[in-house]
């Protein structure tokens, strides 16, 4: 995979327009598809990686966290935000861009957006934990909360693990109008629900992606019947959750990485001692994933760094062969490299014609 010494100076750009044409090159439930497979793959050599908490700065408005990690030949981290106000103010709530490195020289592979990269890796993020821990057939979701990420999530829940019906609610009538209309197209049911409780009618899984700096309850106890699996995804932020803790005391609950979901997660709600399953460990079969009918299942995600460092090495491969990059010359390449102040010199004298030019 890592180009050529001499190649090094220049980096393959992902930008928002060639992430949008990669997409559409593949397909995007193909896009989602492969993603939950390359997300799984990574999961599955899991203590492999070095892991950390994600460093979060935080204000009253959102959060900015940096989320690195490695396998020791690949290096990749994530810049990210969650400002829930945004919207209001015509700003995403969650922009990101992201950075590939390889380890053995410290030189970057690949900077891309990351924005649409990472709303594409939480739903098949979602989708991977839905194929083990759902009901068996199940084909109703219901998916509360219509921003940013939600098309993402139906659909791939769909490709995954074939879902026929998204049930729709969101506290905001044009928010469920946006999804229905941006799904027409995709094959599957929608349904526009009034309330929460009309969305849940007969789903299997239960999506929450809301976005609200408080400790909210999109979900009460008694909204939520024996066997659904339930995917919580807004709630991941200290001060952010989304499900009343009564539903936790039912559920058998999996999680990301447990240091950092104790922190961000659901669970944040929970005493210390609160049992969690790390997911990769049902992927090994070192932990039982769903075991029973009437089993509650949830999967606290917060979004953890392994997921963008498989998904920035998704896109790094299938960039092979396509001009869906701009090289950018992000690395000062001095012919003698110790010879950095050298190659400034010899610059000074195109630099002045430019400037003369100017
Ligand atoms: P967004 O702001 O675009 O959409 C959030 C939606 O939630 C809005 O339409 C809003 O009206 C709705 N909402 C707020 N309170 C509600 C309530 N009580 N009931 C129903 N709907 C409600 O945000 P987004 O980009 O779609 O992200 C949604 C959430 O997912 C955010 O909190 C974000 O931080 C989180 N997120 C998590 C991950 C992860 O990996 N776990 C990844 C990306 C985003």
């Amino acid at each position: 995979m890592p180009p050529s010494p001499s190649a090094l100076a220049f980096i393959p750009f992902v930008s928002v327009e060639n992430m949008m044409r990669l997409v559409h090159h593949f397909g995007i439930e193909t896009v989602l598809r492969e993603l939950t497979d390359a997300i799984e793959a990574d999961f599955r050599r899991w203590p492999l990686f070095e892991k950390t908490p994600r460093l979060a700065s935080h204000s009253e408005q959102g959060v900015i966290e940096l989320m690195p990690t490695s396998d020791g030949e690949v290096y990749s981290f994530k810049y990210v935000n969650g400002h829930p106000s945004n919207t209001a103010k015509g700003f995403q709530t969650v922009a990101a861009f992201g950075l590939l490195a390889r380890v053995d020289t410290g030189y970057p592979l690949m900077l891309t957006e990351m924005t649409l990269l990472t709303a594409l890796r939480t739903a098949a993020t979602s989708a991977m934990a839905a194929r083990h821990l759902a009901p068996r057939d199940a084909k109703v979701m219901a998916m509360i909360g219509n921003g940013a990420q939600a098309e993402f999530q139906a659909l791939a829940m769909k490709a995954v693990v074939g879902i026929e019906e998204v049930r729709l609610f969101d506290i905001d009538g044009q928010a469920i109008r946006k999804t229905a209309a941006n799904l027409r197209d995709s094959g599957l049911r929608i349904v526009a629900c009034e309330t929460a409780e009309e969305a849940i009618e007969g789903a299997q899984i239960i999506t929450t992606c809301t976005a609200d700096k408080a400790y909210a309850t999109i979900l009460t106890d008694n909204m939520v019947g024996a066997g659904v699996h339930l995917n919580a995804i807004g709630g991941d932020c200290p001060g952010k959750t989304e499900l009343h803790k009564d539903i936790l005391s039912r559920a058998r609950t999996f999680v990301e990485f447990e240091p950092q979901t104790r922190i961000e997660g659901e669970i944040q709600q929970m005493a210390a001692d609160y049992p969690v399953t790390e997911f990769w460990r049902v992927l090994q079969g070192e932990a039982p994933g769903r075991s029973d009918v009437r089993q509650i299942t949830l999967f606290d995600s917060v979004g953890f760094a392994v997921e963008d460092f498989a998904a920035l090495r998704y896109v790094h491969a299938k960039l092979q062969g396509t001009s869906f990059f701009q090289d950018i010359d992000m690395l000062a390449d001095p012919d003698d490299p110790r010879d950095l102040f050298g190659m400034l010199q010899r610059a000074a004298p195109e630099a002045a014609l430019v400037q003369a030019a100017g």
